[in-house]
């Protein structure tokens, strides 16, 4: 495969991607140590799937009958490592591990402790669905993850069952109180909320992470992959809904707008609690000016954008023959020049992207 193209015509990437030749030609000397896409953003958090594998099944997120990419296909540890250095010369400052259910992967461990010890890396944080929690967050917070969110939306038995078609509450909580024991930076409660199915439990999921002293996020759901179980569009919880239901129990004081730092969440506090309450609104508030954030999938795919399907194929330059760390770190730089300038996302028919959440590394 030859990166360095010298055509002077735009060079059809693999997927979607079309980086052009002359940015790639230029990068031969010197390589910036910040990555800036063209809308002048600053790409400094990657989140890595390190697997498209799950022990559940959400209903939001997955079919019950999936099909996952074939093992060779699947980057190996080694690679990922490969690929969070680059990242990390390239300015990244932090890092996210998800999957599919990260901590099922074999092995997984040693690259968080390989990624937990590059220099340069500020964070080494984690999303896991906690099933695997119990038996490694002392694990985990040796190898020098800070935080960790835990994805939970429901705290009855048999509807955690009926969402997350395989999921064991009590495996869950219990993985979450170990957490809570080891120490973390911080911990936050992910839920997806979905009418009729456990939209009754917003206060309760809040009061959850209010006798633990954590944070607790409210995710709109988003159109990506086909679901069965569900039509999308009348299943929607908005922020605002959930946000005054909150606040007619707990009043809420916001922290302000989202900064990039935090992610495109908006938090608040309640008076008597250290835990913060936060709302990830894909639909009803786009933060995309604010984007500083890649993904990569399992396959070694650079996504460029949740809600988009731009991307580049990092795998097929990892596995060149020609292979070095000055390439890699060429192409992701090229890939800026792809990062679209935001999403639009729309549950009202067909899925706007066809890839599962679990492809994608929510
Ligand atoms: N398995 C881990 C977990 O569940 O936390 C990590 C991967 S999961 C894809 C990451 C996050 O994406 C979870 O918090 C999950 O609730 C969320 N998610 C999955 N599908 C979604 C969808 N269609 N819309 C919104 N959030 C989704
Ligand atoms: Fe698995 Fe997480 Fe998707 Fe649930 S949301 S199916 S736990 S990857």
């Amino acid at each position: 495969m030859n990166i360095l193209s010298h055509s002077a015509q735009p060079v059809k990437r693999h997927w979607y991607g079309t980086v052009h030749s002359g940015r790639l030609k230029s990068m031969t000397q010197t390589l910036p140590n910040t990555l800036i896409d063209r809308f002048g953003r600053r790409v400094d958090y990657v989140r890595l799937s390190v697997t498209d594998r799950c022990d559940f099944r959400c209903v939001y997120c997955m079919a019950e009958d999936m099909t996952f990419v074939p093992k060779p296909k699947v980057l190996t540890l080694e690679e990922m490592h490969e690929l969070g250095r680059a990242f990390a010369e390239l300015g990244v400052r932090k890092i996210r591990l998800t999957g599919g259910e990260p901590l099922i992967r074999a092995n997984v461990m040693s690259l968080v402790r390989q990624l937990g010890q590059l220099p340069g890396l500020d964070e080494l944080v984690l999303t896991t669905n906690g099933s695997q929690l119990q038996r490694l967050a002392g694990e985990l917070r040796e190898a020098g993850v800070k935080r960790i969110n835990i994805s939970l939306d429901s705290l009855h038995s048999r509807r955690f069952r009926h969402l997350t078609r395989h999921g064991n509450l009590d495996q869950v909580i219990a993985g979450i109180d170990e957490a809570v024991a080891t120490g973390f930076k911080r911990l936050k409660i992910n839920a997806v909320i979905l009418k009729g199915r456990n939209e009754d439990e917003v206060l309760d999921l809040v009061n959850f992470a209010r006798e633990r002293s954590i944070d607790v996020a409210f995710i709109e759901e988003m159109p990506l992959g086909h679901i069965m179980e569900h039509d999308r569009a009348l299943t929607l919880c908005t922020s605002d809904e959930l946000r005054d239901v909150i606040s007619a129990r707990y009043p809420l004081t916001s922290l302000g707008e989202p900064d990039g730092s935090a992610g495109p969440a908006r938090y608040y506090s309640m008076v008597d609690s250290r835990s913060r309450v936060g709302f990830i609104s894909p639909h009803s508030n786009n933060f995309c000016h604010l984007c500083n954030r890649v993904r990569v999938t399992a396959e070694g795919r650079l996504l460029l954008c949740l809600g988009n399907e731009h991307s580049v194929d990092l795998r097929a330059v990892l596995r060149a023959p020609n292979y070095t760390p000055q390439l890699l770190k060429q192409r992701i730089v090229a890939a800026m020049d792809i990062k679209p300038e935001k999403h639009h996302f729309d549950n009202r028919g067909e899925p706007d992207i066809v890839r599962f959440m679990n492809m994608t590394g929510g």
